[in-house]
């Protein structure tokens, strides 16, 4: 049989309200044409992320009811700790509330004012607390990356020569770790290969720093290891992903993604030094270490979730339903970019909306008409998002302007993904209509939570060049 099913039935349903164009006009407006800001209930598909949004398992459900609140030393905690030891080897288990958290206190605990963390491209929030704690986060994905159309079974990995000449030029008194992202959620939910990874394992050990991973969608980097890269098709995912995590000397993990939890993070550590740095911090702002700011039965779903996470039925589903999504819409010719990635699919903002100038946002002026079109809600993850003004007043954008349709795990179906498909589809050939966006709120730091926009007049929106 060649037609992939979901590998689960469904027995609990959450209704979907059924709303107008004309209602999703005024939700819009009310919103500032920001989508963050719409009431969930109001979306009928959501893609805005696949961050916290999966469907536990009724085994999930079952460990909630058995979690231990007790606040120090809780059963949970053990159980969790014992199933994040077995796949990812690392010396030291830190529960965090989500992987946000887990940044911000390694970034507290080591990062200073003359750091630098290379990194194949860092998430926004990532960047972010990089940033707050006064160090540079540098982007080194390799060329082929930023080609929105190149063909490239491992589009996630970092550029060697790059992080060499790095290594080489600041050392590891200026370098305190690189840290890796699998797959590369901003660059496209593009894998990294074990081939690159352990290159950049040996750079890192030659120059004395630490590597580490940043491995929300871990299981969905091992399936593509195990599909793409030679030598790995009849290794198990788990066996993938420990390899993985053996050449890596910790983890920040945002448990939201590939754990099936609604929330929760992760940091592991071999440093003692670090770990303790960071338990302290935790203390202050998070709860307990064997808590991180999460209930025991949190602890438990997550334990439960980073078994099924790699489930062979699950995670062929996974990549095959989200390939599906972007090779219907690639056959409508929409412009997106390639090869699809794990989790979601991402249109290219600027051909799509090519009569929008970059001033004018075109991503997320398609992704506020998708929603008004559809119900259908996407990030815009481009202009908006990582679009710097220059001290001079300029404005320096992203090289993509990507609009991205991320699947939540376990959650939608067969059906849903169609009228996805057919809902861009339309969208595009009345994509001359979508007028351009400016700001009318913009805060310093990841601008796009909170930011009120507002069409521009149509006149304005075409380009001038
Ligand atoms: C989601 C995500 C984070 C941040 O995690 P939160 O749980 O949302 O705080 C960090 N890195 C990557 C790659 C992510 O996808």
């Amino acid at each position: 049989m060649k037609t992939v099913i979901e590998p689960f039935r469904i027995k609990v349903v959450e209704p979907i309200k059924m709303t107008t164009k004309e209602e999703r006009a005024h939700y819009l407006k009310e919103a500032d044409y920001n989508p963050f800001r719409l009431r969930a209930e109001d979306v009928m598909i959501d893609l805005l992320t696949d961050s916290g949004t999966s469907a536990m398992s009724a085994a999930q459900w079952a460990g909630i009811m058995r979690g231990d609140e007790s606040y120090a030393g809780a059963r949970s905690y053990y159980v969790f700790r014992d199933a994040v030891a077995d796949l990812f080897g690392h010396k030291h288990i830190i529960p965090a509330h989500q992987g946000r958290a887990a940044e911000r206190l390694l970034g507290m605990a080591v990062l200073g004012d003359q750091h630098v963390v290379p990194g194949n491209t860092h998430f926004d929030t990532t960047r972010a607390n990089i940033e707050r704690a006064g160090s540079e986060a540098r982007d080194l994905p390799i060329p082929e990356a930023v080609d929105l159309g190149a063909q490239h079974p491992f589009k996630g990995n970092i550029d060697l020569a790059r992080l060499e000449d790095c290594l080489r030029e600041l050392g590891a008194e200026r370098v305190p770790f690189v840290l890796i992202t699998v797959t590369n959620n901003s660059g496209g939910g593009q894998p990294v290969s074990m081939e690159n990874l352990r290159g950049a394992r040996a750079l890192c050990q030659q120059a004395g720093v630490p590597l580490l991973l940043d491995a929300a969608r871990f299981a969905e980097n091992s399936w593509f290891i195990k599909q793409r890269e030679e030598g790995y098709a009849d290794k198990t995912p788990r066996e993938i992903a420990q390899e993985m995590f053996a050449l890596a000397d910790g983890a920040l993990m945002s448990m939201k993604k590939d754990a099936f939890g609604n929330i929760g993070g992760l940091i592991t550590l071999n440093s003692d030094a670090w770990a303790q740095a960071v338990r302290n911090l935790l203390i202050l702002t998070e709860g307990f270490p064997s808590y991180g700011g999460l209930a025991g039965r949190d602890l438990e779903a997550l334990a439960i979730g980073l078994e099924e996470i790699l489930h062979e039925d699950y995670l062929a589903y996974r990549i095959a339903s989200t390939a599906y999504v972007g090779r219907h819409l690639a056959w409508a010719g929409i412009p997106l970019l390639q090869p699809i990635g794990g989790h979601a699919v991402y249109l290219d903002g600027r051909r799509f909306c090519d009569h929008i100038p970059d001033e004018a946002f075109p991503g997320w002026s398609l992704s506020t008409a998708l929603y008004e079109h559809a119900g259908i809600r996407a990030c815009e993850i481009g202009n908006v998002m990582f679009g710097r003004e220059e001290a001079d007043g300029t404005w320096r954008w992203p090289d993509m302007d990507l609009v991205r349709l991320a699947i939540p795990r376990r959650v939608y179906t067969q059906s849903h993904m169609d009228y996805v498909v057919e809902a861009v589809t339309e969208v595009y050939e009345q994509r001359k209509s979508i007028r351009g966006m400016r700001f009318t709120y913009r805060a310093d730091a990841l601008a796009h939570f909170t930011a009120r926009m507002a069409p521009l007049p149509a006149s304005s929106t075409v380009s001038s060049s």
